[in-house]
């Protein structure tokens, strides 16, 4: 155990890791359902889905013989020219369970890609119907899209990205409000320079899990229509039942034009995205002259194995209502946590479908992402047993759909006791 951290600590870098100060990452050898086993047997109980990944659990016995079937049969083709049972009949069941009017499904890799794809497929219809100009996309304080460059330009800028920021392209970004008032006056000031909007329907995760109300996604959706540009849903951390609906636009009554997903496609188990558009979209780039493709492509696009394995997980959702489960998980958990609203070092106790946070307050100058409770909490949520990762200020849970009550009321009780231990003078 302690050769393999030492191993690491020579030859890895991590993601979104400061080596300077990091502690010991946690070694992990096996997983099932909810926990995770680490080097010496000691298992603890993954609160967070693996990054809002693991959507079944981990090792799900349905998902682990559809990748051996697949890996088995056919592992890899390219998939330009080639098509394959797997990604055809993925984008028909995607497509069956989306929000009404998308039609066509581009695949990539992860949630970045499935974001730059909906950047450039936008911006670039755009210019082939002659409006070069539509440049400008509307993006939301605290968005979060992703690490790529187009991602990052939509995404806020801070904490992450700051030294990057003059490379970036312009962006108009306004605070989420009650009904897309804000949107509307950005896209009525930007006029024909608008080329989008872009959206983490009801529930932005890295920002601190901030809920907005579902009368601001449907006031998105009127403005975007008014003005005739494209709503962009970024689905890849709400979708597949997170929120408690399939899609948080459906759970808002609200049908986006282009919708991103990722993570949770295939159970949290392997790296696939989709981009989902309308016919129109489409159609913008249908042509007899060969130029006007989308020229973008990735090597695994539609890896055969990550979409059979996104296969058998779609039919676990549908059999065991993940939706449902996740929204009952969640109103367990925001039971457990509200009493908490009480306490002075609590801000707020909030949750949607089956997230569930407690957000606190910090002294002047250590709020947000950076705030130095988030180590102390994880490192004190690990020696309980349970793995919560904490965006700086913010606690919060999002188990997979597999925990049963014992193990919610666990994650429950963990996330008390770290608060009551921040107490009303430590914070
Ligand atoms: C995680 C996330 C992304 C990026 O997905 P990756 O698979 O990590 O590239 C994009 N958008 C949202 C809303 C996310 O939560």
């Amino acid at each position: 155990m302690n050769d393999l951290i030492a191993r690491d600590r020579r030859v890895v870098w991590h993601p979104y890791t400061q080596h300077g100060v990091e502690v010991d990452p946690l070694p992990v050898t096996r997983a099932d359902g909810a926990w995770l086993e680490l080097a010496g047997g000691r298992r603890i109980l993954d609160g967070i889905s693996s990054w809002w990944a693991t959507l079944h659990g981990h090792c799900h016995p349905r998902i682990v013989a559809a990748m051996h079937e697949q890996a088995a049969r056919l592992d890899h083709v390219l998939f330009a020219g080639a098509t394959h049972e797997p990604a055809v009949q993925l984008a028909e069941r995607l497509l069956a369970v989306a929000p009404e009017g998308l039609s066509r499904v581009f695949y990539s890799d992860d949630g970045s890609t499935a974001v730059e794809v909906a950047l450039k497929l936008v911006l670039q219809a755009w210019a082939q119907r002659g409006e070069a100009q539509r440049r400008v996309f509307v993006a939301l304080d605290g968005a979060y899209h992703g690490d790529t460059f187009g991602a990052m330009s939509v995404g806020d800028p801070e904490p992450f990205f700051r030294a990057l920021v003059p490379l970036l392209f312009e962006v108009r970004r306004v605070p989420a409000d009650g009904d897309g008032a804000t949107v509307e006056r950005a896209l009525a000031d930007l006029g024909g320079r608008a080329a989008g909007v872009i959206v983490e329907p009801l529930l932005q995760g890295a920002a601190g899990m901030r809920v907005m109300p579902e009368g601001f996604v449907r006031g998105v959706r009127a403005a975007c229509d008014g003005h005739g540009v494209p709503l962009i849903a970024d689905e890849v951390f709400t979708g597949f039942g997170r929120t408690g609906a399939m899609f948080a636009c459906q759970r808002a009554g609200v049908a986006p034009d282009v919708m991103c997903v990722a993570k949770g496609i295939t159970g949290g188990t392997l790296p696939l995205a989709a981009t989902l558009v309308r016919e129109e979209l489409f159609a913008a780039f249908l042509h007899d002259q060969r130029s006007r493709f989308f020229p973008h492509g990735h090597t695994f696009t539609a890896n055969p194995i990550a979409c059979a394995v996104a296969l058998a997980s779609l039919d676990l959702c549908a059999e065991n209502d993940v939706p449902a489960r996740l929204q009952a998980i969640g109103d367990a958990l925001f039971d457990r946590l509200l009493p908490l609203r009480e306490l002075p070092q609590v801000a707020d106790v909030r949750r949607l479908g089956g997230m569930a946070a407690v957000e606190l307050r910090t002294p002047d100058g250590d709020a947000g992402y950076l705030s130095a409770l988030g180590p102390r909490l994880r490192a004190a949520s690990i020696e309980r047993g349970v793995l919560l990762r904490p965006l700086g200020d913010v606690l919060y849970a999002l188990p997979p759909a597999c925990v049963g009550d014992a193990e919610i009321e666990l994650l429950g009780a963990t996330m008390a006791a770290l608060v009551r231990d921040v107490g009303p003078d430590q914070r």
